[in-house]
């Protein structure tokens, strides 16, 4: 199976990219691995004609958005974000109009609809300085109610209004993991993302975004850590830093939805170019700005 994608990959001239939560054959597959804005960057800058995003749908839709000219693939076209789906153009636009001297902050994790109408987007690594630096007073923050008590917290000069959403996978995270973790592995190190509840991030030892937990685990001292993130980031910790030791906090937390991609999907989406990601022009013109618009507040 893996040498007739390579071969497949070859024939077409395709890139495959594949998110840190992706399976450990996904991502042994894959020209680069990241985090969602990290593979979207990377999908504008690589040259090529065909991508296969492996991942779920609003970071494929992500890299069309910045990069209109490719052809980007999804292997898996049911492989969405719950915590994307609960946040709707419509109830945005409601919620909005109650709240008009407000700026739509929305976090990278939303529908291509939703991110045309908001006013800047960021991602968990950023949220708090794109929160500090916006020209208002008052912020929507969208979909994710954790991460929005994360810079609450951090920035409290703002009146931030949270959307009431969640990740099914970072919420199941509880105080008695971290608990527990520490009575077990008094020496390690606890860290969490962001979408974690708030009192898992109290107790933890750092709080970081997929990108910010791998950099820590590579500069630590600590030989041991453990990690409250999608169980997917163990096996790329592992490999990276053998030299150290990684554990899940609590019962590995696994997200169905990045789970969706096999090597058998992969090798169909190539073969015969499906699921293609299309978007109207005028959808992805205004998601653009909002993401082109992120840069300029970090
Ligand atoms: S881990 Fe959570 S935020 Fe990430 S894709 Fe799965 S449901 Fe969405």
């Amino acid at each position: 199976m893996e040498k007739e994608i390579g071969k497949l990959k070859k024939e077409k001239g395709a890139v495959i990219l594949a998110h840190n939560y992706q399976l450990p054959e996904i991502q042994d597959m894959a020209d680069f691995i990241g985090d969602s804005l990290e593979l979207a960057r990377k999908s504008a800058e690589i040259k090529c004609k065909l991508l296969v995003f492996c991942g779920v749908k609003f970071m494929a839709e992500t890299a069309k958005i910045l990069s209109p000219e490719k052809k980007v693939l999804l292997p898996e076209i049911d492989a969405g974000c719950p915590l994307a789906d609960m946040a709707q153009p419509e109830k945005v636009m409601e919620f909005k109009e109650k709240h008009p001297d407000a700026w739509i902050v929305s976090y990278v994790n939303t529908s291509a609809e939703v991110k045309a109408v908001t006013d800047v987007c960021c991602t968990s690594a950023n949220a708090d300085r794109v929160v500090q630096n916006v020209p208002v007073k008052k912020v929507i923050f969208l979909p994710d109610k954790n991460l929005c008590g994360y810079v609450r917290k951090r920035v409290p000069e703002k009146e931030i209004l949270c959307w009431d959403g969640y990740c099914y996978v970072h919420d199941r995270f509880t105080e008695y993991e971290v608990r527990k973790a520490r009575e077990i592995h008094p020496d390690a190190e606890i860290l969490v993302h962001p979408e974690c509840r708030q009192e898992v991030q109290e107790l933890a030892d750092g709080i970081y975004s997929t990108s910010g937990i791998l950099r820590r685990a590579r500069e630590t001292e600590s030989r041991k850590l453990i990690i409250g993130t999608e169980e997917g980031m163990i096996y790329r910790l592992k490999k990276e830093n053998p030299e150290k030791e990684f554990y899940s906090l609590g019962a590995p937390k696994i997200c169905y939805n990045m789970k969706k991609i096999t090597l058998k999907s992969l090798k169909t989406a190539l073969a015969e170019e499906k699921y293609e990601i299309t978007l109207p022009e005028e959808i992805m013109t205004k998601a653009r700005l909002s993401l082109e618009r992120m840069i300029e507040y970090i």
